[in-house]
């Protein structure tokens, strides 16, 4: 096995992959920055483009369609070269992280398993962050969680919604005893996954359960935006029971330009007058063709792998395609 040398078009910075090293573990040991989350091949956020070379992987990462990897894309995380790369990266200027101490303000339960976080950073004066980011929260053993702002930036203040996992450390453990006036250690703002104005085509959005909320961080920016283009937004959920936010939601078309809002539930009461099944299922019947949308999905990773199958199957475009995959992080 040989060890091949990767040059990153944007930096110019180049480092070497030893014979069984992935792209980003080699970035790592030579500290050079790739956008990375989950390291698993889940979440998508290390999606690089290949503009020279060649890479395989193990076993194929879930959030790469071979549709993706036909055109070029590759995850850093799970790539091993097979060649020399030249590797390009997605374009965001980004806020640098920092380690905060930040305030829970407002501590509530919504629906049946989400808790609602409101917190205030007390050491910014403006939390800056581009909507459809994610916090750290940094627990004692040296792990994180990750949560998304589900609200549009606002001073310094920021909302989250957080499932209740049963038996999470995090979620179900430490959260549900804290209250309003304790801290949390978090490092912030993190993540790529954004709204990308420069594509002007209309959007279908698609979210499952707290998936939700980068959507509602991205879509609270663009209210009473003369630019904001048509938007469909599909939340996909158990039961009405877990339908947290439906009332707001419902509310949004008020100050969006031409908003239209699918619930879709998999597990229904028969009183249920809308939509039944699998979240992308509903997405499909409604859209024989997928070649003109920006597509957003955000959630379950089984729920993006499917629907990107399916969308890429009615046209959609690889280029067009941005997903924020909520994968466990248990063992990080
Ligand atoms: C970029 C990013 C953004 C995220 N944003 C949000 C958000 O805004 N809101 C939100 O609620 N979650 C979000 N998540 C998911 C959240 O970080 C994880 O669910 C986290 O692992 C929960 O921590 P915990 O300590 O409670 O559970 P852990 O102790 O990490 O896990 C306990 C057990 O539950 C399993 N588990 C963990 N998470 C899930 C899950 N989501 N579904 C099913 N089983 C699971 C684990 O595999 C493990 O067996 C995000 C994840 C990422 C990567």
């Amino acid at each position: 096995m040989a060890t091949y040398r990767v040059q990153v078009q944007d930096t110019a910075e180049m480092f070497d992959v030893s014979p069984g090293e992935t792209v980003l573990e080699a970035a790592i040991r030579a500290q050079v920055k790739l956008p990375h989350e989950c390291t698993l091949g889940g979440c998508g956020t290390c999606r690089v483009k290949l503009a020279a070379g060649s890479v395989s992987y193990e076993e194929f990462p879930m959030a790469l369609s071979p549709e993706e990897a036909e055109k070029g894309y590759a995850l850093a995380c799970q790539a091993r070269p097979t060649s020399d790369l030249v590797i390009s990266l997605p374009r965001v200027e980004l806020t640098a992280p920092t380690r905060q101490q930040a305030l829970i303000t407002d501590i509530v339960e919504r629906g049946r398993d989400v808790i609602h976080l409101s917190l205030a950073l007390p050491d910014l004066d403006t939390f800056v962050y581009r909507p459809g980011q994610h916090m750290n929260v940094l627990l004692a053993d040296g792990s994180h969680r990750s949560f998304s702002m589900a609200s549009a930036p606002t001073g310094n203040l920021a909302d989250f919604h957080v499932r209740r996992i049963p038996g999470g450390r995090f979620t179900d453990e430490l959260l549900p005893q804290m209250q309003p006036g304790d801290t949390l250690d978090v490092e912030l703002p993190h993540g790529t996954f954004r709204y990308h104005e420069e594509d002007y085509r209309s959007v279908v959005m698609v979210a499952t359960g707290t998936g939700l909320s980068p959507v509602k961080c991205i879509l609270e920016s663009l209210m009473d935006d003369p630019d904001c283009p048509p938007v469909w937004l599909y939340w996909g959920m158990r039961s009405e029971a877990d339908l947290y936010l439906h009332d707001e939601i419902a509310q949004w078309g008020k100050r969006l330009y031409d908003f239209r809002y699918v619930p879709v539930l998999s597990r229904p009461d028969t009183s249920w007058q809308g939509r039944r099944g699998y979240v992308q299922g509903a997405v499909v019947q409604d859209h024989a063709d997928m070649s003109e949308h920006a597509i957003y999905l955000c959630g379950s990773p089984n729920m993006i792998s499917t629907a990107k199958k399916d969308f890429l199957d009615r046209g959609a475009s690889v280029d067009h395609i941005y997903v924020d995959g909520f994968n466990f992080q248990s063992r990080a």
